[in-house]
């Protein structure tokens, strides 16, 4: 008899169901129990987080090497530059009009007002615990938009990388590694000679070598995200996400109106493909994306998928979904927004339309600024509640239900990355067909 060998997304399928089903059960039956704890905190916790480290030790010279390659890939600098504005123009219009989709439901359902008192109650008593004045203290200081944009050119590249998964870093992060990467590539194509050869060389082995190391983490995926998704369900169960059903229910609205809808039509009418077809050979890059919360930790994922599956040229998907992997992150823009909005209605800040201006454009650039971490947009949040006059303490009412939504707004943030990286191929006359 043949021997059934199960496909690897099929694998990481089941782990991910697997997760939810057993959290679920453990969350009603054993909640009580500190054994449940334990196992959490010292083995299915840590056991997810070997995954998610392994990964996360690749992704620095991931971006380096795909950045300094796509580039010297494209091969002159004019090609940079026409892929380089498209691609903002691209994030920018997908992120505005995911901000637009957040932004109206939350002031057209009001989820911040329907709340009873009881619900208030057992919220507010959330708030102020320590892990809310982490995430106060690690929103820092603001930082002025000159100095914010100055920090994306480094004064010391390696300094960028060492703190470009740390909320804490004040300088430009991960954002500035992308910049000297897209130098190097850059420089790279001018100065063409026999040693610059062997540099390029050097760096496309580095590319694989990180790739395989990668490749190596996604055959412990099964079993990782199972472990990750576990953790989250067995802790919240359903309960905060039933007292918070209106703010949820706006959050996942926005967000699947922007992934079916908003997507859909890119692709149909300025892409030309069939958008069922693409979400269905998505499935590997969603279940990753969503276990893991991380639109870094989904890069190569993405990048395998987009190139092998999408048949997107590897100069057009390397430039944009590294870049995009940071820069392009439109569920991110979307919860920021919604947010902030709902919080607001919550304690009851009647905000001006200035002030809702300005959390349309900070939701806007948090899209472009956040790390693609888990919870990556937690300090921002933070940032542009005080900025419109709600104490950030008031983040801790949402606290119960992020894991789940930043597991919902990251698999938008690859979409789009793919989504921006197919409107960019078939701009550069690249034939897409998904047969
Ligand atoms: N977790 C998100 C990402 O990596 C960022 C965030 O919204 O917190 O894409």
């Amino acid at each position: 008899m043949p021997k059934h060998r199960l496909s690897q997304h099929t694998k990481i399928f089941i782990g991910l169901a697997a997760g939810v089903a057993l959290g679920l059960v453990c969350n009603a039956f054993f909640s009580d129990y500190p054994e449940l704890d334990w196992l959490l905190r010292n083995v299915i916790a840590p056991f997810g987080q070997i995954f998610l480290r392994i990964i996360f030790m690749a992704v620095i010279p991931l971006i380096f090497s795909a950045l300094a390659l796509g580039v010297a890939e494209l091969g002159d600098v004019r090609q940079l530059g026409r892929i380089g504005a498209k691609t903002l123009a691209i994030t920018l219009l997908l992120t505005g009009v995911s901000v637009f989709i957040g932004m109206t439901l939350v002031n057209t359902v009001r989820p911040g007002e329907g709340l009873s008192d009881t619900e208030r109650q057992s919220l507010m008593s959330t708030i102020s615990t320590s892990t809310v004045q982490t995430a106060v203290q690690r929103a820092g200081e603001a930082k002025s938009i000159v100095q914010t944009l100055l920090d994306i050119i480094p004064k010391n590249p390696l300094a960028d990388a060492v703190g470009a998964f740390d909320e804490t870093y004040r300088g430009g992060g991960i954002l500035a590694l992308m910049f000297f990467s897209l130098f190097v590539g850059l420089a790279l194509t001018l100065a063409r000679s026999e040693r610059t050869v062997v540099f390029e060389q050097w760096l496309q082995g580095l590319y694989d070598v990180v790739m395989k190391i990668i490749g190596v983490a996604m055959k412990l995926a099964p079993y990782g995200v199972a472990a990750l998704v576990f953790t989250v369900t067995a802790r919240l169960g359903m309960d905060v996400v039933v007292l918070l059903g209106k703010f949820v229910l706006v959050v996942i609205g926005g967000l699947l109106i922007q992934f079916f809808i908003t997507y859909s039509l890119v692709l149909r009418l300025a892409v030309g493909v069939s958008p069922w077809k693409f979400f269905a050979r998505l499935e590997e890059v969603i279940i990753t994306a969503f276990s893991t919360s991380s639109s870094n930790v989904t890069l190569p994922t993405a990048l395998r998928v987009t190139e092998e599956k999408l048949h997107v040229p590897s100069r057009i998907s390397r430039f944009v979904l590294t870049l995009g992997s940071t820069a392009n992150q439109n569920g991110t823009a979307l919860y920021e927004g919604v947010v902030v909005l709902f919080l607001a209605q919550f304690f009851g800040v009647n905000l001006t339309l200035a002030q809702q201006a300005t959390v349309v454009l900070a939701a806007v650039l948090a899209g472009i600024g956040t790390a693609g971490v888990p919870g990556g947009s937690l300090p921002v949040i933070v940032l542009v509640l005080q900025s419109v006059g709600v104490p950030g303490e008031a983040i801790g009412v949402i606290f119960g239900v992020d894991r789940i939504l930043d597991m919902s707004r990251t698999v938008l943030n690859v979409t789009g990355d793919i989504t921006a990286a197919m409107w960019v191929a078939k701009s550069e006359g690249v034939e897409l067909k998904l047969e």
